[in-house]
């Protein structure tokens, strides 16, 4: 199949998050087909990593690992999410960008790659994730499963730059809890919305690290306070407030550490005793304890090993114009590759990352196709 199809056939298999066993299992006997060995592995109940792998010689870790996540967000108000409609070079869909082209683009290079019936040097694998849009079981398995390879590749849309880390992110739950009284005696109470303020005005001031990276410049994490509640009437001395922030972090910088940063703040603001500050790590949709307790981190690829140059200078050639190289504000899971498997990793894929989750979400089919065109360089780069 052209990698158009194979990212049509992959679009019309809706997979929202939670929903992933019938591309999983799609995935499976694609791989299959190609000659893979595959595993299905229960990342979390009912929901399946796929792993496919098609051997070399050498019975070591694989030379590369492709990774790619299978849930989208919901359809919310897009029209024909699962009707992939081609029209003007583009393709629409849930999913088209986020990321079933980069899933795509791989099925595409390992079919062209073993046509040539070839036996690599190493192994090629592929890991499938379920869960990326929430709590991460799918790349939190990954140690679990054993997963390993000399170079892994993260699938999510680069607009076909070379991405070489990304922020982490921490949802930070402040509460605050004070004492009511009636407006009219202010001083009888103790007011939590104000102390709330008072203290993320003084977080929010605080110079968070500036992180250099070689090439690109200086980056530095960012606090965005993203919501606020409390209080019950302007009448009476609010004893309640929360606040959320989205904390982003540099490569460093540790989500225990913001914790820790929030509360020594807290400490030096003079507050009253009676006054109760509580910081977690909370959001909406995160239920599941290990991932409120590792987080979300910063990472990094080592740019100083050999072959990351050899491999951006193989980019380059296959588009035919300079790669541009960037660290994202973002989050991606080349976080769990780099830290928890210690796989030096890189992001690149196919199509513009500001179309996700979007109504509008389509995808550049020539973007498709140069990727699928890198992908197959990069499978003899590491493999042969
Ligand atoms: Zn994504």
């Amino acid at each position: 199949m052209t990698p158009l199809e194979e990212v049509k056939k992959l679009i019309a298999i809706p997979s929202v998050t939670g929903e992933e066993e019938e591309i999983a299992r799609y995935l499976e006997s694609r791989f299959q087909q190609l000659g893979c060995k595959t595993r299905l592995y229960e990342a979390a109940k009912n929901r399946y990593n796929i792993y496919a792998e098609y051997p070399g010689r050498d019975k070591s870790r694989p030379g590369v690992l492709f990774h790619g996540h299978m849930d989208t967000v919901p359809p919310y108000g897009m029209p024909n999410p699962y009707s992939p409609d081609v029209n003007n070079g583009r393709v629409w869909g849930r999913g088209s960008v986020d990321q079933k082209a980069g899933i795509a683009a791989v099925i595409s290079a390992f079919e062209d790659y073993l046509s040539s019936s070839r036996t690599p040097e190493k192994s090629i694998a592929f890991i499938g994730v379920i869960d990326e849009e929430s709590e991460h079981r799918g790349s939190m398995a990954m140690k679990e499963m054993g997963i390993d390879a000399d170079f892994g590749i993260v699938t999510e849309p680069t607009d076909l730059k070379f991405g070489i880390g990304c922020k982490g992110t921490a949802p930070v739950l402040l509460s605050v809890k004070g004492r009511a009284a009636h407006g009219c005696r202010p001083w009888l109470g103790v007011n939590a919305v104000v102390a709330g303020i008072k203290l993320a005005e003084k977080i929010m001031s605080e110079e968070l690290p500036i992180y250099t990276i070689e090439g690109i410049g200086d980056v530095q994490g960012s606090y965005n306070l993203g919501k606020i509640e409390g209080g019950n009437a302007y009448n009476i001395v609010a004893d309640r407030c929360a606040i959320w922030f989205d904390r982003r972090l540099t490569p460093g910088e540790t989500q225990a550490g913001v914790v820790e940063d929030i509360r020594k703040a807290a400490d030096t603001m003079g507050f009253s005793d009676e006054l109760k500050i509580d910081i977690e790590i909370a959001r909406p949709d995160w239920n599941w304890p290990p991932i409120k307790e590792r987080g979300l981190l910063p990472a990094i690829t080592d740019m100083s090993r050999p072959e990351v140059s050899g491999l951006k200078k193989l980019c380059d050639e296959v588009l035919g114009f300079e790669s541009r190289v960037y660290f994202t504000d973002g989050y991606n899971e080349m976080d769990f590759l780099i830290n928890d498997l210690g796989i030096n990793t890189i992001q690149f894929g196919p199509g513009d990352s500001a179309r996700c989750h979007t109504d509008d979400e389509y995808l550049d089919i020539e973007q498709l196709q140069k990727c699928t065109d890198v992908y197959k360089k990069i499978i003899s780069f590491f493999c042969e």
